[in-house]
């Protein structure tokens, strides 16, 4: 295997919002110069990296000329166009690779590699002519959803359908384009597992998350989730093989839905830490950026004992600005709170701003005390 990527090496981020920033903020600790590439300029990423370049993504010139100032590459997202991949990948190490991108940016690609993998998921047909449509709905069933096949996410692109009559409107809703229909799944909670794995293949994960979504977005997460020890291990055993056929060198986090019976689906793929790890930064002694970070870099992954018997996460979206800016004293003056902001000037209802942490003894009690912190932040008269 080739020699690790030591502190002092500069490492890219592609994309530059708060996944990138809190990547950057792992790597700067350990002593790497980070690099960012987005359009975007004083970007969450930009302001803590060492250098911040503004292109397109298209525009591959800027593209190769940052991947020759980097020892590796790595990504906050995965919807990066497969050309730039490849110019990043003729001047230096990617990670994960392009093969991993390529899957999880496609919902039908990524579907059909969880089948083949052996990993379940809800039933789903492929929707690319209107004829689709009808003959889809036979198979998985009302309700269902319409998904578009790229460029999704925080249910950005999808449609409910709760009857056949309501199918082609849908479709148009998502602008005709190729999409894959899912069946809805009846499911009693929302679970996610992060795992990283490094290059010679170990792999490490922090067990099961709790997800709770609100309009889509995902509200709150809570560790450990509240789910039997054995459909806790179902998931985890899921996650891992996923991260272990995918060959993901990085990062992986899969959402799934546990039903009442605890059964255990897969939802979704990303490739990258996902918004229900960050409790990790306060709860673990190994974040899952840094984690990223050592999985990039060659390095052994670090351990995932938690510093707490549990955390929970809440998400600051922009509503919270509504009535001026949040009371932040209120919310920190609660011990075990702790508050991320990610630096974005623009508090848009729906822009994910921030997020708090709670840790506590049990879960029940650290997702009320993340809640009530974030309470506290517009309760003021
Ligand atoms: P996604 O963009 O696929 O992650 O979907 C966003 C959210 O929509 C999920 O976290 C679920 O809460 C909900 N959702 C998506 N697909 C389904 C499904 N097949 N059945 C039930 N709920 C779903």
């Amino acid at each position: 295997m080739s020699a690790p990527i030591l502190p002092g090496a500069t490492i890219g981020v592609l994309g530059s919002g708060q996944l990138g920033r809190m990547f950057t903020i792992a790597a700067r600790r350990l002593g790497y110069r980070v690099h960012t590439f987005s359009p975007d300029q004083d970007s969450p990423t930009g302001q803590v990296a060492d250098h911040e370049v503004t292109a397109s993504y298209d525009d591959l010139a800027a593209v190769s000329a940052f991947a020759r100032d980097v020892a590796a590459v790595t990504f906050e997202f995965e919807n990066v166009p497969s050309r730039t991949v490849e110019a990043l990948g003729a001047g230096t190490v990617v990670r994960p690779s392009g093969h991993v991108l390529h899957v999880t940016q496609h919902r039908v690609r990524e579907k059909t590699f969880l089948v083949g993998a052996g990993i379940p998921v809800a039933p789903f047909a492929v929707v690319e002519a209107s004829g689709d449509i009808q003959r889809g709905l036979a198979q998985v069933g009302l309700p269902a959803i319409l998904k578009t096949a790229s460029f999704g996410y925080d249910g950005k692109g999808q449609v409910r359908i709760a009857e056949p009559d309501a199918a082609s409107a849908g479709w148009a809703t998502i602008g005709w384009q190729p999409a894959v229909l899912e069946g809805v799944v009846a499911f009693a909670c929302e679970v996610s597992v992060v795992v990283a794995r490094s290059a010679d293949g170990a792999m490490v994960d922090y067990g099961a998350i709790e997800n709770s979504h609100r309009h889509h977005i995902l509200d709150v997460s809570v560790w450990p989730a509240r789910i039997p020890e054995a459909t806790a291990r179902k998931a985890v055993a899921l996650a891992r093989a996923a991260c272990e056929a995918l060959d993901v060198v990085g990062v992986l986090c899969v959402e799934m839905f546990v039903d009442a019976a605890g059964d255990v689906i897969v939802n979704e793929l990303a490739p990258r830490p996902h918004n229900s790890g960050h409790l990790t930064i306060d709860a673990h002694v190994t974040c899952q950026f840094e984690q990223q970070l050592r999985a990039v870099c060659g390095l052994p992954l670090g351990t995932t004992t938690a510093r707490a018997p549990a955390a929970a996460m809440a998400n600051l979206l922009g509503d919270e600005w509504g009535r001026g800016e949040p009371d932040w004293a209120a919310a920190l003056a609660l011990p075990e709170v702790k508050l991320h902001l990610y630096g974005k000037l623009e508090p848009r209802p729906g822009r994910k701003m921030g997020h708090l942490t709670a840790t506590a003894g049990t879960p029940d009690e650290a997702e009320a005390l993340v809640r009530e912190a974030r309470r506290l932040l517009t309760a003021r008269a």
